[in-house]
């Protein structure tokens, strides 16, 4: 996408408040029925995670653990191919199901790497939960066990998502037009 000013920008809504709800809705009511009556440490990936692990976890009918696990792998709207842990977990998950939520499945990077660091901790199981997947973008295999809408290959903002920290405060998906 090159160099852009975040503060200029233009975008088309993609997904709008009440098409959000009603998913979260739907996958909530799918994670319960999974679990079978368990409970579940629902682990948000920060930041991008952040408002839908909010909306997921009062839509999910089971005990619930929240956590928050801090990751960095993006600049502006390049991957740099690394990613490193910025805040870690502060439950212990040995032996819990576990339900890794994210906000978007790109090249897959991310994911790999969280799943493999979360796997070794023991968990009874570990599930992945994203609100975007971009099927077209991925570069390493990742299982996604639910996800809350398919895009193409765009650059998308809203709903916790950001470009360069600034509008995560959207209440719907949008994505940025070139
Ligand atoms: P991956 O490692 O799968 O390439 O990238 C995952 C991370 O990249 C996501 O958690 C998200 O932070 C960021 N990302 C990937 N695609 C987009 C996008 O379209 N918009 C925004 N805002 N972030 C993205």
């Amino acid at each position: 996408m090159g160099s852009i000013n975040p503060e200029t920008i233009k975008y088309k809504p993609l997904h709008d408040e009440a098409e959000i709800k009603k998913r979260v809705q739907e996958l909530g009511a799918q994670i319960t029925e999974d679990l079978k009556g368990e409970g579940v440490v629902v682990v948000g990936v920060l930041k991008g995670a952040f408002m839908f692990t909010a909306d997921l976890v009062r839509a999910i009918k089971a005990p619930v653990i929240v956590d928050f696990i801090g990751c960095a792998s993006y600049s502006g709207t390049k991957s740099t191919g690394t990613v490193r842990i910025t805040h870690d977990l502060s439950t212990d998950i040995a032996g819990k199901n576990v339900l890794l939520v994210e906000d978007i499945v790109d090249t897959g990077r991310t994911l790999d790497y969280l799943l493999r660091i979360l796997s070794q901790r023991g968990p009874k199981s570990l599930r992945l939960c994203a609100l975007l997947n971009k099927p077209e973008a991925r570069e390493v295999p990742i299982n996604v066990d639910y996800h809350g809408f398919s895009i193409s290959n765009e650059f998308v903002i809203g709903y916790g998502l950001d470009l360069d920290q600034r509008y995560r405060e959207l209440p719907f998906i949008a994505q940025v037009q070139t």
